[in-house]
């Protein structure tokens, strides 16, 4: 224990001013049975496969000796609003894990009641535990930062939520996802120290997060130092979000890793068609904050209120501003260099940025597949005339264009082939740089939603073969049947294109 908690297991719904935990322990669940284990993760860790009576403690109805489980107390801005005190109302760390390349915080989600759960039950759906357990470990084989999952855990108990989802209230299965990273600390943390007035305890953990996580910064002034790579990982996250058409949906401060991760998966969603608008959250209509293309104005946002957090530490606050000022810049060259790769072009300079622009501006006219798209643009033919740009991307398209956007479309394509025979790359290397940027396997939320309503039947064919499938996102081949265009069906079925908070 490094900070001063709550101890005491009480685990009614409080208020817990200047502690940063309270313990909590799992509620036993009836009959737990192991869906799925992470193999490679589990490596990763040094754990071994699970013998059967270990899944009890995936289920939280054991509790090891050398456990000490505890639910974190955070708050946050919810919706560009502060929220006040939140905290972990559903997660509960076990403890801490010593593997070969660090140390790792493993977590049960779904285990029960803590003092932080307000009004809630503490509980997770399979429906929620299953797209977090594939999402998250389909991330981390994308190369995005995230957050990963180690075991999902049916718990033969039924959990009751109000369904906006098939609008009836309803029970559902119950699960538990395992999560585990480095730290689960979020913005969140930070803001609820400086807004209780606890100063030295905000020093404290902020001083025990940089010697643990951020050892090199060795300044005088590290907390500034330290803002400013928070600044640089949010930054980059957003452009790697950007890259996949990834989109989280909930980025409220205290879904914020102060580590520039991927955390708690919810009504997340890739994105099919093109679309800057999109948000997959029904709780985010009709202002559509957490969209698509708003989630990097969003993670400065962010960042400013954690910039406020630690300002009652400084003196003179210009530093802390013109850290934050930095993400403007620090995110176009990320980005820039992002584009860059996913069009093909190593150093995009003046008439690259210029047609990273144009591309932009085309797709969200057009609004294609995104994933097909560029995974067709690596394949398009050096020379190819109008009809047959039309032709070749013609798998990507959701509707007819209108002649406007097809003359606008193909005059984009045609520059771009100019540009990219100045790229001086060999069309072997341009390809692989294009397809190493641009995933193929995307798990879809239909593909997702029909792998749920199988398992719902007990049926795990389509979620294994996810799972398989979610290992080589950038693979040439395979996986045929799990490459395509979002059906039309699933266009406006609930859970398959929006979904809500409440799961
Ligand atoms: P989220 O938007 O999912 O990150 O959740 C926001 C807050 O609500 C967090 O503090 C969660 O721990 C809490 N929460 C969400 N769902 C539940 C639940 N079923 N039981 C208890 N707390 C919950
Ligand atoms: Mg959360
Ligand atoms: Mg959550």
């Amino acid at each position: 224990r490094h900070f001063e908690g709550d101890d005491s297991g009480d685990r009614t719904p409080r208020q817990t001013p200047g502690k940063l935990y309270s313990t909590a322990t799992p509620t036993p669940v009836a009959a737990p049975k192991l869906l799925a284990w992470s193999k490679n993760l589990a490596e990763e860790l040094g754990i071994a496969d699970p013998f059967p009576e270990d899944v009890q403690i995936l289920a939280g109805n054991k509790v090891t000796a050398s456990m000490k489980p505890y639910a974190a107390c955070y708050a946050g801005h919810q919706f560009g609003n502060w929220a006040g005190q939140l905290g972990d109302g559903r997660a509960i760390t076990l403890g801490e894990w010593g593997a070969k390349n660090g140390i790792f915080e493993l977590q049960l989600k779904g285990a029960g009641p803590t003092a932080y759960s307000r009004h809630a039950d503490g509980r997770a759906v399979l429906r929620s535990s299953v797209r977090e357990y594939l999402m998250s470990e389909a991330m981390h084989h994308l190369g995005i930062p995230t957050t990963r999952a180690l075991a999902l855990v049916e718990t033969g108990d039924k959990v009751l939520r109000d369904m906006f989802y098939n609008g009836n209230p309803e029970y559902e299965p119950g699960a538990i996802v395992t999560r585990v990273a480095p730290s689960f600390l979020r913005f969140g943390n930070y803001e609820l120290l400086a807004a209780q007035g606890e100063n030295d305890k905000l020093k404290r953990l902020i001083d025990w997060t940089i010697d643990r996580y951020f050892p090199h910064l060795t300044e005088e002034d590290r907390i500034l130092a330290w803002f400013g790579e928070v600044v640089d990982k949010t930054a980059f996250l957003m452009t790697e979000w950007q890259r996949v058409g990834f989109v989280h949906g909930v980025i409220n401060t205290d879904n914020m890793s102060i580590l520039g991760l991927t955390i708690d998966y919810g009504p997340f969603s890739f994105l099919d068609h093109y679309d800057h608008n999109f948000t997959p959250n029904t709780t985010d209509l009709p202002g559509r904050r957490y969209a698509f293309g708003n989630q990097p104005s969003i993670g400065y946002w962010n960042l400013g209120r954690l910039a406020n957090a630690l300002s009652v530490l400084f003196d003179d606050t210009e530093g802390l501003e013109n850290a934050l000022d930095s993400y403007e810049q620090i995110f176009w060259n990320y980005y820039y260099d992002m584009m860059g790769k996913k069009l093909g072009f190593t150093n995009p300079g003046k008439d690259e940025r210029k047609i990273i622009a144009r591309f932009e501006a085309v797709l969200s006219a057009i609004q294609p597949d995104m994933t097909i798209f560029y995974r067709l643009l690596a394949e398009m033919p050096l020379k190819a005339d109008a009809e047959q740009i039309m032709k070749h991307f013609q798998p990507s398209f959701y509707n007819e264009l209108q002649p406007k956007d097809q003359e606008e479309f193909v005059g984009l394509l045609t520059e771009y082939q100019k540009l990219r025979k100045n790229a001086g790359l060999s069309e072997m290397d341009r390809k692989k740089l294009m397809n190493e940027a641009n995933p193929r396997i995307i798990l879809r939320n239909y593909l997702l939603h029909q792998a749920i309503e199988e398992l719902e039947q007990g049926e795990s064919k389509l979620f294994l073969r996810l799972q398989e499938a979610m290992k080589q996102p950038y693979a040439t081949e395979g996986f045929d049947e799990l490459v395509k265009k979002r059906p039309e069906w699933a266009e406006t079925k609930a859970g398959c294109s929006m979904l809500s908070c409440s799961s």
